[in-house]
């Protein structure tokens, strides 16, 4: 049985802000920008102790909370270890170093040929679609990218677009961020226009939290390219627990579906959120449920400001054992690590 480290922060039962679901959400784009982003409002909203201890806003100062209301729906009130809050919400021990535990732990500096582009694995490139995410998650690997440097205008595209062109091996081209369906679909839909126009490409990945947390992101515009590029579609979700899937994601991903795409779903091991055998057993059958193949698994990467999440590798493999006594063999996601320097994942 593992055992649930409590929240290391201040929060008591309060007089609760209205409820969310009781708030027009908008569209998209509005929900986008009405996102929470204040540690003592997400408090408040949850009917938590708004008296903070300066760690939850030490860790907020490191990496701003961004939080949208349809994912704070979800979110239990009143419970500082609600595992979706946890996610989200910033602790002090962010703030501490810990030895292994650094600003770029797959060290795709070096693996950046052009901006906007990080090219690690054979036969596919990731293009940096988007500097920025619907919310923000505590354990992100890439919580300190220079998304600044890496934010390429349509016109610099262009030179981008060109690493794609002149490397034939190139099949796969893996839109992430940030959250690429951040952006405006005029803008992914001219993109995707052009990835298209290249002909050794087969394949258009898009790494997205968006239908899950923001599900109305998955609305006919984003269809309409979506579903008429000539390249095969794959999306993979990236959802921790079970609670993540209401049934707006269902519906989102019944869209995504009938659309032609591939929904997979990669999620992290953390501390106290999905580190045991029910936890992972119900996330594998609620995905299945939602139209989505569980596929991987990973360990922490060892992002500074997230050690408090890391779950040993002997324990990881424990965990994975007794998951395989329980569940059929298409439900298990593989549990990896990417190592810096490998060319693909390395299974544990
Ligand atoms: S949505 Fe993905 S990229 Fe964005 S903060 Fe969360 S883990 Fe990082």
């Amino acid at each position: 049985m593992i055992t649930r480290t409590p929240i290391a922060v201040h929060c008591e039962e309060v007089e609760p802000e209205a409820p969310v679901s009781d708030t027009p959400l908008g569209d998209w784009q509005r929900q986008l920008r009405d996102v929470i982003r204040d540690p003592a409002a997400l408090c408040r909203h949850l009917g938590l102790d708004v008296e903070w201890s300066s760690g939850a806003r030490r860790g907020h100062d490191l990496f701003p909370v961004r939080v949208p209301l349809a994912y704070l729906s979800r979110i239990r009130r009143g419970d500082p270890n609600d595992p979706l809050l946890r996610q989200v919400l910033p602790l002090g021990a962010e703030g501490d170093a810990v030895r292994g535990f650094v600003d770029d732990p797959l060290e795709e500096r070096d693996h950046t040929p052009k901006p906007g582009l990080i090219h690690k694995y054979p036969g596919r490139a990731l293009l940096i679609a988007s500097p920025t995410c619907a919310i923000n998650c505590r354990y992100c690997f890439r919580r300190h990218f220079p998304y600044a440097d890496n934010a390429p205008s349509m016109r610099e595209w262009e030179r981008t677009l060109d690493y794609l062109r002149e490397d034939d091996s190139i099949r796969e081209a893996i839109l992430s961020g940030g959250d690429p369906l951040a952006s405006p679909d005029r803008r992914l839909a001219a993109l995707v226009e052009r990835l298209e126009a290249i002909p050794h490409l087969k394949r258009l990945r898009i790494h997205t939290r968006l239908p899950v947390v923001i599900p109305d992101r998955v609305d006919d515009a984003l269809l309409e390219w979506l579903g008429s590029t000539r390249l095969q579609k794959v999306m993979v979700l990236h959802i921790n627990h079970a609670q993540e899937i209401d049934e707006a994601v269902v519906a989102a991903c019944a869209r995504l579906k009938a659309a032609g795409v591939t929904l997979l779903n990669q999620s992290v091991l953390l501390r106290g959120i999905n580190d045991d055998v029910d936890t992972l057993a119900a996330l594998s059958e609620r995905l299945f449920e939602a139209g989505i193949l569980p596929y991987y698994l990973h360990v922490l990467d060892p992002v500074s400001g997230a050690a408090h999440f890391d779950v040993p590798d002997d324990e990881a493999r424990d965990l994975v054992d007794a998951l395989r006594q329980r569940l059929a063999g298409f439900l298990m996601p593989r549990l990896v690590r990417e190592v810096p320097g490998e060319r693909s994942k390395t299974p544990l």
